[in-house]
């Protein structure tokens, strides 16, 4: 009851409502329940009526209508069926969209993994002995081949990487970094944290836009643990600007007896086009002589969410038998799934991975998927037209690169871009456009072909929205 005398009529009529809702048990007999539960099974109607009950409770308090309906339960249905970890279609061309899963794993991988995970497998157990063997040995020959490492090891993710390596190799001493390296990655990955955290001191050299070579033979001492590259992944300097390559840091790495590590997070193992030189070629880094690199498996690699750490046998043996490791060990779904990856690269493949093919798409290729749309949608209320844009790869990797797009531009009479695109997201599957100064657009580069059909039905049931009516989701 409310303290103002004031409210208490309006309050005693709302509390007289809420006493009147009906109870799970009397919903549960509803002719609409009990053939739901029928079809459903009683616990998840148990929960939907609950939820349904609960969502009336609180329309009462802002006012609204006091009936419990079929379509409030069928909502709760849908609401409690529908998983919190969905697939959508991504419409952004951002290719590697770190919110949208970074990147989409390919089919003939996913299915390896699924064999495995359904059943036992050789996870730490060696067939031709028939005793005890290790996770650690599956994708690491498939990776040191592939880059011509002489061993690898592979771990939750490359922040795990790049900690598990100062951790191991490092930690008491210091790791000698560029000031115009000391980046933050989303998500709270900071470079000095993580030193701090592997229980190495940081070694600032140069300063924000220029090192050079002699800044970090000044710093090498008897304290000096390592040398360590990192790649600027999400942001860019121009102008004014020096680094230090990693065939020179190599090289003074090599005459005071120190490892260079190289943090690439965005490692890039196939030519693409749109990337360029930027993103560190992995093969290329050992080449020069890098002791270690460490990079991301669901980033350029185009594989499922992992670290893998590449390089001298010695340090990774160093770092596969530091405590850390076992805390930041993969699962055999991961692992399975990234060595169906590698297996792809090695068998010349690599179109078949999804983020690989869909970065050396080109605007020509992308037309005909565009046309058909524009032609689907003609006479609908939904007007479509091809943009050209530029797309990017994402995932922080390579700010400044972007490559050229095609884009299917979306207006509907009487909706602002912010409105459409909600109404998109709203979709079942969910469609994440792209809003850019008030234009929703659509890049067909990040949509797979097979999802085009579910992208036009969701396009038509927007198209069919009446917006004026209040209705305003598919
Ligand atoms: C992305 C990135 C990381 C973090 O990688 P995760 O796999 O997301 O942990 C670390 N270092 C660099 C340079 C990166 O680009």
């Amino acid at each position: 009851m409310s303290a103002h005398p004031g409210h208490a009529i309006p309050d005693e009529a709302m509390q007289q409502k809420l006493r009147a809702l009906p109870s799970v048990d009397e919903l549960l007999k509803r002719p609409f329940v009990t053939a739901m539960i029928n079809l459903r099974g009683r616990a998840l109607l148990v929960r939907a009526t609950r939820l349904a009950v609960g969502n009336v409770r609180a329309r009462i308090k802002a006012g609204g209508d006091s009936h419990v309906s079929d379509e409030d339960i069928e909502h709760a249905i849908h609401t409690l069926s529908r998983p919190s970890l969905q697939r959508v279609i991504n419409a952004t061309g951002v290719v590697l969209h770190t919110n949208l899963g970074r990147a989409p794993i390919s089919r003939a991988a996913l299915q390896g993994a699924v064999e495995v995970a359904a059943g036992y497998s050789t996870l730490e157990f060696d067939l031709q002995a028939g005793e005890r063997g290790s996770r650690y040995t599956h994708a690491s020959k498939l990776i040191s081949e592939l880059l011509g490492a002489e061993d690898a090891l592979v771990v939750n993710n490359c922040a795990a990487a790049v900690l598990l390596a100062l951790s191991a190799l490092c930690a008491g001493r210091e790791a000698v970094v560029s000031r115009g390296e000391l980046v933050e990655i989303g998500g709270g990955f900071r470079i000095p944290e993580v030193v701090a955290q592997g229980g190495a001191r940081l070694r600032e050299v140069g300063t924000t836009n220029r090192t050079r070579i002699r800044d970090y033979e000044k710093a090498c001492g008897p304290e000096t643990g390592v040398l360590i590259k990192i790649h600027q992944s999400n942001f860019a300097q121009v102008g004014f600007t020096e680094s230090v390559t990693v065939a020179e840091l190599v090289q003074l790495g090599r005459e005071r007896g120190l490892p260079v590590l190289v943090d690439a997070g965005t490692g890039r193992v196939v030519s693409l086009p749109g990337v360029g030189d930027d993103g560190v070629d992995i093969r290329g880094a050992l080449r020069d002589g890098a002791d270690l690199c460490m990079f991301s498996g669901d980033k350029l690699l185009g594989g499922p969410q992992a670290g893998v750490l590449a390089g001298k046998r010695a340090l990774i043996a160093a770092c596969r038998e530091h405590p850390l490791c076992r805390a930041l060990r993969v699962d055999k779904m991961t692992l399975a799934v990234l060595e169906a990856t590698l297996r792809l690269y090695l068998d010349g493949r690599e179109d078949e991975i999804p983020a690989v093919h869909m970065l050396r798409l080109t605007p020509e290729a992308l037309r005909p998927r565009a046309d058909a749309l524009l032609r689907a949608l003609s006479g609908t209320a939904l007007k479509a037209d091809i943009e050209t844009v530029s797309a990017k790869a994402g995932g922080g990797t390579l700010p400044l690169t972007e490559f050229p797009s095609l884009a299917v531009r979306l207006t509907l009479q009487g909706v602002g871009a912010k409105k459409l695109s909600d109404m998109l997201r709203a979709c079942e599957p969910p469609v994440v456009a792209r809003v850019e100064e008030e234009r929703v657009l659509l890049d067909l580069r990040t949509v797979q072909p097979e999802e085009d059909a579910a992208l036009l039905a969701a396009l038509q049931r927007v198209a069919a929205t009446r917006v004026n009516g209040g209705v305003s989701s598919c």
